[in-house]
């Protein structure tokens, strides 16, 4: 199968089935905005809740974890999504938080110069247009970006499709961020057919603007949360202060945050609003090395526990120059999504060691010396405009009688993207016999049990001789036990199965003759296919503990 008809299978049955929407879709959509259906928001809602329960709720502060360099505390938060303006200025968001970009001056459209995508090429005995270039760098805006490139660098150089051989490709498709600003006058940029339309790259910062009450200037001017971190940092000493957590402590939240994308793309996996699950761990500087590697490797755990598999999944250590201007070390979890072509990688989640910057920062309003000091702006009556809280962020250990500034790890995940990397994991098409035996083509959602948006499915074989009495009593079971499970007495069983199998139901329970004379059911395996019988007054017992192995 292609790597494009596999994304668009995905796409269409996340559409037809009810996982997931274009977000206004009948006012003809909003671009990076997705709204989750039925299925989608119980699936991603059982990614948080598996998130939330791996890090707080069965947290256990006595235990010792491998790898982990002693017991430890984790508590949750839920912070506002619009906080005080100077957040983002001690934060470093204000200053830095923006993407490089580039205007088309033909097509009035934007690109983010380190995403678009083209490719050098020559044709000898051939220039380009009339500006007589010989070696031209062609762009293509397009999701599967080769085809688009290799017709419009042909047609560049007025060849015809079957002479498109006397095209000689210097590299690969590359970022345009890899050709230099000096040498635009060589790029076709996408849409257009003369070259040179590229404005200098510049920076747009990321961050959405609201305006407060009522006055609607400059001053009421306010950001949307672009990260959920920059809550838990300030309500750090709020949170020592009203329990009893001490160093070493992790914080977690998980909420919407917002960016204002220059090119939302590839499904949800680049939207404008999204959630995050992040975790903020607060620890002893001396510490700080174990505790990030004890991170990295909890979290990747997280994934392949859940079911991602090894080989499209990784782990990568940023070099030092994409660090980001506080980091210590940060590594990625990367899923090698379907829409990306072969060897490339898509972050799921980050995994930063931020050293003392963010406390430091709020306390202090500091940048990190080793990038940019904060620039002091004055008011009208000459104070600093931008400055720290004031508030001391240190913590004192009463054990040691040391007063330190904590360090940081943060692991910081989105829930959508692994939402979308469980989704495309889950995706599995194969042979299945039907009902006379015959081997017939089967749409599967392979989702672990314990992420899967229906648990179960309850069905009596035919609507007659009590069954669907019956099949309704153990619908209800399972609905009281607080599993999502679905009732369905319509069309033949063969079918009933296949339309459980698209949406990734794990388990299906069926009623038939004898359940009324021996007092059993049918559970069926949608991996295995494997039919077993159990006794009708286990059936939510045995579907327990299925989920929970
Ligand atoms: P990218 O480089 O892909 O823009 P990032 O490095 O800026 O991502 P972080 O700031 O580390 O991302 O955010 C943490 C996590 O939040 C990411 O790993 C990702 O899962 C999620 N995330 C960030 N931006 C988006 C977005 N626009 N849409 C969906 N999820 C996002």
């Amino acid at each position: 199968m292609s790597k494009k008809k596999d994304m668009d299978s995905i796409v269409s049955l996340c559409k037809r089935r009810g996982f997931l929407f274009q977000s206004s879709e009948i006012y003809g959509g909003l671009n990076g905005f997705w709204d989750y259906g039925p299925l989608g928001v119980e699936l991603k809602r059982n990614v948080k809740d598996a998130w939330w329960r791996d890090m707080v709720t069965s947290h256990d502060e006595f235990r010792e974890y491998p790898g982990a360099p002693q017991t430890f505390h984790m508590v949750g938060l839920d912070s506002s999504i619009v906080m005080h303006p100077q957040i983002w200025k001690c934060s470093g968001h204000y200053d830095l938080f923006h993407d490089m970009m580039v205007d088309c001056k033909l097509s009035k459209k934007r690109y983010r110069y380190d995403q678009l995508k083209g490719r050098w090429v020559t044709c000898p005995g051939k220039t380009a247009s009339a500006q007589q270039v010989e070696r031209v760098f062609v762009t293509s805006g397009a999701e599967d970006p080769t085809p688009d490139i290799e017709a419009r660098a042909a047609k560049l150089f007025g060849l015809r499709n079957k002479e498109a051989d006397r095209l000689v490709w210097d590299g690969g498709v590359q970022s345009l961020g890899t050709v230099e600003p000096s040498q635009f006058a060589s790029v076709l940029a996408p849409d257009v057919d003369s070259l040179g339309t590229f404005t200098e790259p510049r920076e747009f910062n990321l961050m959405m603007k609201t305006i407060l009450g009522a006055m609607g200037t400059e001053d009421d001017a306010a950001f949307l949360r672009p990260e959920t971190a920059q809550g838990i940092f300030v309500n750090f000493k709020n949170v020592v202060d009203s329990t009893r957590v001490k160093v070493p402590f992790g914080i977690c939240q998980v909420g919407k945050s917002f960016r204002n994308e220059i090119t939302p793309r590839n499904f949800t996996f680049r939207s404008r609003e999204f959630e995050q699950m992040e975790l903020e761990f607060f620890c002893h500087p001396g510490e700080s090395a174990q505790w990030y590697q004890y991170w990295r490797d909890r979290r990747m755990k997280w994934y392949t526990n859940l079911g991602l598999s090894g080989e499209r999944l990784q782990l990568r250590e940023h070099h030092q120059d994409e660090l980001s201007h506080y980091s210590c070390g940060t590594s990625d979890i990367e899923y090698a999504f379907p829409f990306l072509d072969a060897g490339e990688f898509g972050e799921l989640e980050g995994i930063a060691h931020r050293g003392d910057f963010d406390l430091r920062s709020h306390s202090e309003g500091k940048l990190d010396p080793k990038t940019r000091p904060l620039e002091v702006e004055k008011d009208a009556d000459g104070n600093p405009k931008w400055r720290g809280s004031g508030k001391d962020l240190s913590y004192f250990d009463d054990q040691t009688r040391e007063r330190f500034i904590p360090h940081v790890i943060e692991p910081s995940a989105g829930a959508d993207r692994g939402t979308l990397a469980f989704i495309c994991e889950a995706y599995d098409e194969d042979e299945a016999p039907d009902e006379d035996g015959k081997a017939q083509t089967r749409t599967v959602m392979r989702f672990h049990p314990r992420i899967a948006p229906v648990k179960a499915a309850v069905f009596p074989l035919i609507k007659k001789e009590g069954m669907p009495d019956i099949a309704l009593g153990v619908y209800r079971e399972l609905k009281e036990a607080g599993l999502n499970v679905q009732y369905n007495q319509q069309g033949a069983i063969g079918r009933r199965y296949r339309q459980q199998d698209e949406i990734g139901t794990p388990y299906c329970i069926t009623i038939d003759g004898d359940t009324i004379s021996q007092k059993t059911v049918t559970l069926r395996d949608r991996d295995s296919l494997a039919q077993e019988r159990i006794p009708l007054d286990k059936v939510t017992e045995e579907i327990q503990r299925r989920l929970k192995g």
